[in-house]
């Protein structure tokens, strides 16, 4: 059996020839496919602007910058990849790690208990975490009530939908950001996206992708101006004709990933594997998470990595919590009280799933677990 990793692209020739296409082309950096990339971004996510950068982490720094002043306090997860939080700290804001509720999010009562207490907080990060959108109507409320500036880190949703809201659509947000990365939803190497509904925003984070340089059509030829500080976040022409060629894809990805959902849930029904969430439809199932309460068992978690390895499936474990990092406790943090997400931290793995996931490797990957856990 080839190794089985818990995520993976799909890239077929499709996708190779519209790569090579640009590369025959007079633009490597930023030209047409660019500018046809954002849009389609924009219709696929029901939203008015996209800007297209280097990667997720750019995404969340631009974001940041735009919506962000020095020393603002912003809410956010500890259950997220790092770049999360740290795209608060980029900025020198405070990031307020908060618990998360049963389905892996930022818990959003918790954050409106925390409004209450401190009204100088400015802003809350929120993660679709594993593709499940946060609760709209409950940001809406929150928006409204506390007139708190809403971030949603759409690095694992694209395509979700919940109630006719997409994600990145920034309905009940001000800012959402995607990521390209190869183990997401859909590729373009390394590379991301900021989507929003504010011209303003829209304006500032464009000029800010580009070393903070203004060029308008009053200025002579050579003439350009530097207005803010600003950085290189450009993605290439030829990540976007990638990115084009796989948002066509998207949906089919998107179908084969719930079909593997569907088997998972299926067969870890009144065992001792407990999905974090079984099908619902209110996901884009970037991730297929699992709960053991290892307490019970005669295997520990440690053990269940590596023997799983030693027999080519790679799980992988979403995530430990930020707060705890050692960079993070080096600023004071990691005490804070997040009794769920210490409990879901070890318990937690997850399962192999990608749209190229074969039925027979689900088969195999299913019938190894049962056995390694059972000892
Ligand atoms: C992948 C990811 C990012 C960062 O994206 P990159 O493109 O790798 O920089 C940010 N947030 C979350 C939740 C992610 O999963």
């Amino acid at each position: 059996m080839d190794f089985i990793p818990y995520g993976k692209q799909l890239i077929d020739e499709n996708d190779v020839q519209a790569v090579v296409d640009v590369l025959h082309s007079d633009y490597l950096t930023t030209g047409p496919n660019v500018k046809a990339f954002e849009n389609a971004i924009s219709e696929y996510c029901d939203v008015k602007y996209t800007i297209a950068v280097a990667n997720g982490t750019a995404a969340l720094h631009l974001a940041s910058i735009a919506l962000l002043n020095k020393g603002d306090k912003v809410l956010t997860t500890p259950n997220s990849f790092l770049a999360t939080s740290n795209a608060i700290l980029y900025v020198d804001g405070e990031p307020i790690f908060v618990d998360i509720a049963k389905d892996g999010n930022i818990d959003l009562d918790l954050c409106e208990q925390e409004l209450k207490r401190d009204p100088s907080i400015k802003a809350i990060y929120g993660v679709a975490f594993s593709g499940r959108m946060l609760d709209q109507q409950k940001l809406r409320y929150l928006r409204e009530t506390y007139n708190v500036i809403i971030l949603e880190d759409c690095a694992h949703a694209i395509g979700a939908r919940e109630n006719g809201i997409k994600a990145a659509s920034c309905t009940n947000s001000d800012v959402s950001i995607l990521s390209f990365h190869p183990v997401k939803h859909m590729t373009t190497g390394e590379g991301g996206a900021i989507t929003t509904n504010s011209k303003e925003l829209y304006d500032k984070m464009l000029t800010l992708r580009g070393h903070g340089m203004v060029k308008t059509p009053d200025m002579k030829p050579w003439e350009y101006e530097m207005q803010m500080l600003g950085f290189n976040y450009r993605i290439t022409d030829m990540q976007c004709a990638l990115g084009f060629s796989q948002l066509k894809k998207l949906d089919g990805f998107i179908q084969r990933r719930i079909e593997i959902v569907k088997r998972y849930d299926e067969a870890f029904e009144k065992s001792i594997i407990k999905p974090l969430y079984t099908y619902d439809g209110r996901s884009s199932y970037h991730l297929y998470v699992v709960q053991v309460d290892f307490t019970l068992l005669n295997i520990s978690k440690v053990d269940l990595f590596n023997r799983l390895r030693e027999k080519s499936i790679g799980i992988q474990l979403h995530y430990i919590p930020i707060n705890k990092q050692p960079y993070y406790r080096s600023l004071g943090y990691g005490n804070e009280s997040t009794p769920v997400m210490d409990r879901y931290y070890e318990e937690c793995f997850s399962l192999p799933m990608f749209p190229k996931f074969s039925n027979e490797e689900q088969e195999y990957v299913i019938k190894t677990l049962f056995e390694v856990l059972n000892g």
